[in-house]
């Protein structure tokens, strides 16, 4: 990873018993940090391969992050992939299975550490959470009342980016956190497409908040977003065969994964010193995100591809973008 740059994580995840029932084959070729398709090689920051499981990953990519989250500054883990790839599966937004994924694991690090610090320094740290859903360029609070009207950004002075009205939930430990996140999971969008996961059309994005408070006078208070954000399905809306509604949330959300890609390729562009504009406003995920990308904040981008050889079109693109991302 560049200097405060976006470190770039891709999981292959294992062939499922669907793609076997085809008689598909493998069509990728491993290496640390690369990823070889057809007649391509692309280059990433690391390579988690079928076999490796959820702690690796775990260490890959959030795990490096911890340390400036603790000194202050915002964090983002993405998961970015098409529908069937492994998102959900690698964020562990649903608590679910029996191996941890990446929301758990960093939930875990971050109360332990907390809990050292109150014993070391007398340190106290106030934790929220919050969890939202974008859907059709709309804000949804996952943990509020379910009205049928989208939530607004504004800036606060003191906050940075907030999400007007939208729920804060008090939170010490990784069961609380299992409690929202399994209430909010459930109150995620149900309209389903042949695409078949129903909550492939939305972003979910997962921001715990912290509030340090040193024990001496001298020490500045510091507050700080990690937000785990589980990103629509990337495949083209064409392929979800979807009509009316369902076809022009398919757009806005290709369209907010296009901002996303331009905004992350303009932050590397600045760090090369290039005059780039990041237009963190087309879209409500960059906008949302917009203090939390770039500057001294720390973004991770997690790739989620299948290996076979029916999904070579789809993890092409998502590994065309992801290369982009460095
Ligand atoms: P997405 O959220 O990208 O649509 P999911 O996370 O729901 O995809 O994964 C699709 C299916 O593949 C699920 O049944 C999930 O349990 C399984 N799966 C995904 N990644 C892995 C993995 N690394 N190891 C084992 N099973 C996986
Ligand atoms: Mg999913």
């Amino acid at each position: 990873m560049t200097e405060d740059g976006v470190k770039v994580v891709v999981r292959v995840r294992p062939m499922s018993t669907g793609e076997r029932a085809q008689g598909s084959a493998s069509a990728v070729t491993l290496e640390p940090t690369a990823v070889s398709l057809g007649p391509k090689t692309f280059t990433f920051d690391h390579v988690v391969a079928p076999s490796v499981g959820q702690q690796e990953v775990y260490t890959a990519s959030a795990a490096p992050l911890l340390d400036s989250f603790f000194a202050g500054y915002n964090a983002t883990i993405f998961a970015y992939g098409q529908t069937g790839s492994g998102k959900t599966f690698t964020m562990g937004t649903d608590f679910g299975g029996t191996e941890p994924g990446v929301i758990p694991q960093v939930m875990d690090a971050v109360f332990a550490r907390a809990a050292t610090l109150l014993e070391t320094k007398m340190t106290t740290t106030v934790f929220k959470l919050s969890y939202l859903e974008i859907l059709n360029e709309e804000i949804f609070d996952l943990l509020g009342p379910t009205t049928g009207d989208g939530l607004r950004v504004s800036d606060d002075p003191k906050k940075g980016v907030v999400v007007v009205g939208l729920s804060e939930h008090p939170v010490t430990s990784v069961d609380d956190v299992r409690s929202l996140l399994l209430r909010g999971s459930k109150q995620r969008a149900t309209a389903s497409t042949n695409m078949n996961d129903t909550s492939s059309r939305s972003h979910a994005i997962c921001t715990l908040t912290m509030h340090q408070h040193p024990a001496s006078d001298t020490e500045p208070s510091k507050l700080s977003k990690f937000h785990l954000v589980d990103l629509a399905g990337s495949e083209r809306a064409k392929k979800t065969l979807a009509e009316g509604d369902r076809f022009k949330e398919g757009v806005h959300i290709n369209k907010a994964l296009l901002v996303l890609g331009k905004v992350i390729t303009c932050l590397s562009e600045k760090r090369k010193g290039k005059a780039a504009f990041a237009p963190y406003r087309e879209a409500k995920l960059t906008r949302l995100l917009q203090d939390s990308l770039g500057g001294n904040s720390k973004t991770v981008m997690i790739a989620c591809v299948s290996p076979a050889d029916v999904n070579f079109d789809e993890t092409t693109s998502t590994l065309r973008y992801a290369e982009q991302a460095r």
